[in-house]
C-alpha cells in the first residue's frame, strides 16, 4: 500500500529557485520566512501529512461524514482528533494575522503546506480553507466589533467558517440569489432562506460555527448589486465572548456525492423557526464585491487541490507501478522475464505525463503565490502593481487549468493500476473521484475561461497577458541559444508554442468585444493553452536553472539531470498541443456553435 510522502526536495527547489522564497523573506513582516525556517516547516507538516491525515483518508471515503437522526453531523472516526492536533500545531493560522492570534506567514509557504494537506486528505482539508476564507471576508471587511468577536477563536480553529453563496436557482450566477436579510433596528438582521451545497455547514469538531451568508435586504436593487455579506453563527457568542443561545440556522441534510466523502456537503435551512440572527460585513449591498476580493484565494486554493490530490495519485502509481510484475518489457535483455510494469515504455509515458504536468503544475501556482505576497507587500508601489496584475492573470489559470488537468492525471493513475485501479481497495479510484469536484466548486472551469478572456485579458487591451507571453519568449530564445542539446530542443519547442499563445492572446483581445460567442466558445481552450505554456515556462527555467547546478557542481546532479529529462518530456510531448488548441480558439467559434440548440 502506498503512502504519501511529501515531494520535499522538489518542493524546496520550487519555493527557492522558482518562487523566490528568500526575496519574500525580505518583505515587511515574512522575515521569520527564511528558507532554514520554511525547511523546518515543511518537515514538520509533511510528518503530520504522512503519519496523521494521510492514513485517515481511505476511512473518510469509506465512513463518511452523517447526520444523525438529532440532526448533529459526525465526522469519520479519527477526523474529530486530526482536527484537533492539526489546531493545536497552530496550523489554522499559519498564514493569519498575528493581531488575531496567526503566524503571518507568507502565502508562498502557506501553498507549500496546503499543497500536503490537499495530497493527504482533501475531504479532511476544506474545513481548513473553507474557515480561512470566512476569516478573510470578516478581516477584509469586517467591522472592528466583528472582528475581536469572531476572528481569535476562528484563525485558532476553536470555530470554523463556511461560505454560504449558493442557492437552488443561484449556483454559478450569483445575482440570482434571493436569501432575505431583514434588519431589526438594533444593528442586526434576521436572515430566511435556504443555501445548499454547503462545505462542513455542520460537523462536530467545534461547538461553534461561524457561517458567512450572502443575502438581499428588503430594499435592495435587482441583480449583483443588491447583495449583502453577513456573519451568522450557528450559536450566537455573548459580550464576553461565552457561548449563548442556539441561532436558527441548522443542517437539514447532507448531500450523498461521487468524492470527499468525509466533508459533509450541507443543506442550510435560515430562519425556519423565527429569523437567524445575523450581522452584516462592510456596507450593505457590497456583498458580491467582498467576495470576489477573498475569492481569488479560494480560487488559488482550489486550484492547488488539483495540484495535491494528482501528487498522491502519482505516488500511489509509481508504488503499483514498480510492485505489478507484467508481461516482458519490449527491447530489454532478452534474459529478462517478466518484469514490473514500469519497465514498459506505455507505463512511463503514463508517469512521466503526470510527474512532468505535476511539476508544471506547482511551479505555476507557486511562482503566483509569491507574486500575490510582493503584491502585498512589496516596497515599490509599480511592482506591487505589477505583481497584482500577474496575479489575477494567473488566478482563473491556475484554478481552471490545475483541476482539469487533474482530472485527467488522477484518471492515468487509475490506468496503471490496470483492473485494480477500478477496485477501490487500491485507493487509485478515491482520488479519481475525490478531484472530480475541483473543477466544479469556487467557479466551473467554464467560468474561470470566461474571467480569463474577458477581465484578465481583454479588460487591459492584452497588455498584461502580452507581458507575460513575452517573458515566456525570452526564456525560450535563452534556451535555444544554448549550447546543451536538450536545453535546445526545449527552447525550440516552447518558442513555437509561444507564437501560438501571442496568436491567440491577439484574436482573442479584439474578439471579447465584437464577437463574444465565439470568443465563449474559444474561452476553455484558451485557459488550457495559457496552461500549457504557463507550466511550460516554468519548466524550462527549471531546466536552466538545473544547467547552471549542474555545470557549478551545486545540488543533488540526480535530481538536476531528472529535472532537465522532465522538462524536455514536457516540451516535446506536451508543447506541440498548443498549435492545435490555437486552431480551436480561433477557427472554432463557428463549429461550437454550428448547431441550433434543438439539434442536441
Ligand atoms: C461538493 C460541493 C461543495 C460545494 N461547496 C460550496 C460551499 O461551501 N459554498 C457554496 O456557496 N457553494 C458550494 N458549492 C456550490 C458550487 O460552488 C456550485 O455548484 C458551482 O458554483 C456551480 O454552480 P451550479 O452547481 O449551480 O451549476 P450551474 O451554474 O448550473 O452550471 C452548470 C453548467 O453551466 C455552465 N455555466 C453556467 N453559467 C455559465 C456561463 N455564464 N458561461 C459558461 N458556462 C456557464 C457551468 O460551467 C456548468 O458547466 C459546492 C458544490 C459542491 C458540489
Amino acid at each position: 500500500m502506498s503512502q504519501y510522502h511529501a515531494p520535499l526536495a522538489e518542493m524546496q527547489f520550487v519555493l527557492n529557485e522558482l518562487a523566490g522564497l528568500a526575496q519574500i523573506s525580505q518583505l515587511p513582516g515574512f522575515g521569520d520566512a527564511t528558507p532554514d525556517t520554511a525547511s523546518a516547516i515543511l518537515e514538520e507538516a509533511s510528518k503530520f501529512a504522512t503519519d496523521v491525515l494521510d492514513p485517515l483518508n481511505i476511512v473518510g471515503d469509506r465512513e463518511g461524514a452523517r447526520r444523525q437522526d438529532d440532526g448533529t453531523v459526525t465526522m469519520p472516526p479519527g477526523f474529530k482528533d486530526a482536527y484537533r492536533q492539526y489546531c493545536a500545531n497552530g496550523w489554522m493560522g499559519f498564514a493569519k494575522n498575528p493581531e488575531y492570534g496567526g503566524q503571518g506567514l507568507p502565502q508562498l509557504l502557506a501553498t507549500a503546506v496546503e499543497e500536503m494537506w490537499h495530497s493527504s486528505n482533501l475531504a479532511f482539508d476544506l474545513c481548513s480553507m473553507l474557515t480561512q476564507g470566512a476569516i478573510e471576508a470578516i478581516e477584509l471587511r469586517g467591522s472592528d466589533a466583528l472582528k475581536q468577536k469572531f476572528l481569535p477563536n476562528m484563525v485558532a480553529g476553536v470555530w470554523t467558517g463556511t461560505m454560504n453563496l449558493t442557492e437552488p436557482q443561484a449556483g454559478s450566477d450569483l445575482a440570482a440569489v434571493r436569501a432575505r436579510a431583514v434588519p431589526q433596528g438594533d444593528g442586526t438582521y434576521k436572515l430566511y432562506g435556504q443555501k445548499i451545497f454547503i462545505t462542513y455547514g455542520d460537523h462536530d469538531y467545534t461547538e461553534n460555527i461561524i457561517h458567512l451568508v450572502l443575502g438581499r435586504t428588503p430594499e435592495a436593487p435587482e441583480g449583483v448589486k443588491g447583495i449583502s455579506l453577513f456573519v451568522v453563527p450557528k450559536v450566537l457568542v455573548n459580550d464576553d465572548g461565552s457561548l449563548g443561545a442556539r441561532n436558527d440556522v441548522h443542517c437539514v441534510s447532507l448531500e450523498h456525492k461521487l468524492g470527499i466523502h468525509a466533508s459533509p456537503t450541507a443543506v442550510m435551512a435560515y430562519g425556519d423557526h423565527g429569523g437567524a440572527v445575523g450581522y452584516v460585513v462592510g456596507e450593505e449591498n457590497r456583498g458580491l464585491e467582498y467576495m470576489f476580493i477573498m475569492m481569488n484565494l479560494a480560487r488559488f486554493s482550489v486550484g492547488m487541490e488539483g495540484v495535491g490530490v494528482a501528487e498522491r495519485a502519482y505516488q500511489r502509481a509509481v508504488a503499483y507501478a514498480r510492485d505489478r510484475v507484467q508481461g516482458k518489457p519490449v527491447g530489454l535483455d532478452k534474459g529478462v522475464g517478466a518484469a514490473p510494469i514500469i519497465e514498459h515504455p506505455d507505463i512511463r509515458r503514463m508517469l512521466m505525463t503526470m510527474r512532468a504536468q505535476i511539476e508544471a503544475m506547482r511551479a505555476v501556482a507557486y511562482v503566483t503565490a509569491a507574486a500575490m505576497d510582493n503584491a502585498g507587500r512589496h516596497a515599490d508601489a509599480e511592482a506591487r502593481q505589477r505583481h497584482q496584475a500577474f496575479a489575477e492573470l494567473m488566478i482563473p489559470i491556475v484554478k481552471g487549468c490545475s483541476t482539469e488537468i487533474a482530472q485527467e492525471l488522477t484518471s492515468l493513475g487509475v490506468q496503471v493500476h490496470g483492473g485494480m485501479g477500478y477496485i477501490e481497495e487500491t485507493g487509485a479510484a478515491q482520488h479519481f473521484r475525490d478531484a472530480r469536484i475541483t473543477t466544479i466548486y469556487e467557479g466551473t472551469t467554464g467560468i474561470q475561461a470566461n474571467d480569463l478572456i474577458g477581465r484578465k485579458t481583454a479588460r487591459d487591451g492584452g497588455a498584461t497577458a502580452r507581458a507575460v507571453a513575452g517573458e515566456i519568449g525570452k526564456v525560450a530564445a535563452e534556451l535555444s541559444a544554448h549550447a546543451d542539446l536538450s536545453l535546445k530542443a526545449i527552447g525550440a519547442r516552447l518558442a513555437e508554442a509561444a507564437v501560438a499563445l501571442g496568436t491567440a492572446i491577439d484574436w482573442m483581445v479584439p474578439a471579447v468585444g465584437s464577437r463574444p460567442r465565439a470568443a465563449q466558445a474559444g474561452a476553455v481552450p484558451y485557459l488550457r493553452l495559457w496552461g500549457l505554456l504557463a507550466g511550460g515556462w516554468q519548466m524550462s527555467r527549471a531546466a536552466l536553472i538545473a544547467a547552471g547546478h549542474l555545470r557549478d557542481g551545486a545540488g543533488d546532479p540526480a535530481f538536476m539531470k531528472a529535472k532537465i529529462a522532465t522538462a524536455r518530456y514536457y516540451a516535446e510531448c506536451l508543447l506541440p498541443q498548443a498549435a492545435g488548441l490555437t486552431v480551436a480558439i480561433t477557427e472554432g467559434g463557428e463549429s461550437v456553435l454550428g448547431l441550433a440548440a434543438e439539434q442536441f
